[in-house]
């Protein structure tokens, strides 16, 4: 096993007022097998960061143990641990050169100058900065110094590499060539590699695996697929993927939206009657006759074509649902706004309304996944 977190907890000391301080982790376990790559998924203040100090001994836990390649590190002061980290803003030394900031932990770790040379070489090679050695910080664009705070991460093979955030500050394009950049390494050293990152799309891009994280809690662990389509709850839905989030009533097998009814069967229904919202994703959902029995009324509000698919939005009883038809087969009818139609969820969940749902949809909200 490369890292194993089990049942870590933090609880950061109370603010001014406070009774309980803030539980930052909560009784977190889960592991990632040596030379894999692990994305922790979760939105802002779930808990990511401080998981990722807590494996590098940057932050003590108030309970629970961390091992790297199963040895029990959780006393261990940072230097022992064998970690290499590549913070957001993570400062290179500004007063030294490319090549001197990569050879800085061979220098500590007292390495022999030929070979400090070398690996300085096959590093500048493959984050292809080769003819960048004296080039200071100043002199290079943000993608490039974040290859070069890698290069300087990997350069003491590290056994375990713990990115938070790398490619925060730098716009998209700029992200997605590091992203490949960063699995071409991982694919050429294979180091045991923790990502952190509060965007979806990131995630499955780079990942083996995914554990999603919220409120400093492990919610599910598995590969973008798995999660996508089982999640095990509202949380882990709403937040891989796009998804519609509708408001309804659930009473004896019968979902309400507004004045519409639709019979549930009842093996959807593990959840108690009462309020409910339902989750389905764009392309789950099915536009037909407004006639068709077992379908809700909607409108047609906005139609957009994006080459291989139409994206519309459509409103049922007041609210708003993306629904995506993939445009193949010349089977999709061209809508107009207005028009009105029947919808059918040819897949979907229904969850219970737990308290904290406003805060769980402002929150996506806040990160554009729903509108
Ligand atoms: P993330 O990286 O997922 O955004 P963090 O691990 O940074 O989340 O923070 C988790 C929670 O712990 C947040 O509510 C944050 O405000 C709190 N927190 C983090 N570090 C400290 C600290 N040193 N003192 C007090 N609270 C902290
Ligand atoms: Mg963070």
């Amino acid at each position: 096993m490369g890292i194993l977190v089990n049942g870590v907890t933090k609880r950061f000391p109370p603010g001014r007022g406070e009774a309980l301080g803030h539980l930052a982790v909560d009784d977190a376990t889960f592991s990632v097998p040596r030379g894999h790559l692990v994305a922790l998924l979760g939105p802002s203040g779930s808990g990511k960061s401080t998981i990722l100090r807590i494996i590098a001994g940057l932050e003590e836990p108030d309970a629970g143990e961390v091992y790297l390649d199963s040895e029990l590190v959780t006393a261990h002061p940072v230097h022992r641990r064998g970690v290499g980290f590549v913070f957001q803003h993570y400062a290179l030394f500004k007063h030294a050169s490319v090549e001197k900031n990569i050879a800085f932990g061979l220098e500590v770790r007292k390495w022999p100058r030929p070979e400090i040379q070398r690996r300085v070489a096959e590093l500048l090679d493959l984050i292809q900065l080769q003819g960048y050695e004296d080039r200071y910080p100043s002199q290079l664009s943000g993608g490039q110094r974040q290859r070069v705070a890698l290069a300087r991460a990997l350069a003491p093979r590290p056994r375990v590499l713990l990115l938070d955030e790398p490619f925060g500050a730098l716009d998209a394009k700029v992200r997605r060539n590091l992203a490949t950049q960063i699995r071409q390494l991982h694919s050429e050293f294979q180091t045991t590699t923790v990502f952190v990152t509060h965007d979806q799309e990131e995630a499955i891009e780079i990942s083996d695996e995914i554990v999603v994280i919220n409120r400093g809690r492990v919610d599910q662990i598995g590969s973008a697929e798995e999660i996508y389509d089982h999640p095990k709850n509202k949380f882990v839905a709403s937040f891989i993927g796009n998804v519609n989030v509708i408001e309804g009533y659930l009473v004896n097998g019968t979902l309400s939206i507004g004045p519409q009814r639709i019979p549930v069967p009842s093996r959807r229904t593990e959840v108690p009657d009462g309020e409910v919202v339902l989750l389905a994703r764009p392309e789950d959902v099915e536009l037909v006759e407004e006639t068709m029995p077992g379908a809700m009324k909607g409108i047609v509000k906005e139609v957009r074509y994006r080459g291989d698919r139409y994206e519309q939005e459509i409103e049922i009883a007041g609210q708003t649902i993306r629904v995506v038809e993939i445009k193949s087969r010349g089977q999709a009818v061209v809508r107009h706004a207005g028009q009105r139609v029947g919808v059918r969820f040819t897949r979907h969940r229904l969850f219970e309304v737990e308290k904290d749902h406003e805060a769980i949809r402002a929150q996506l909200q806040s990160l554009g996944y729903i509108e």
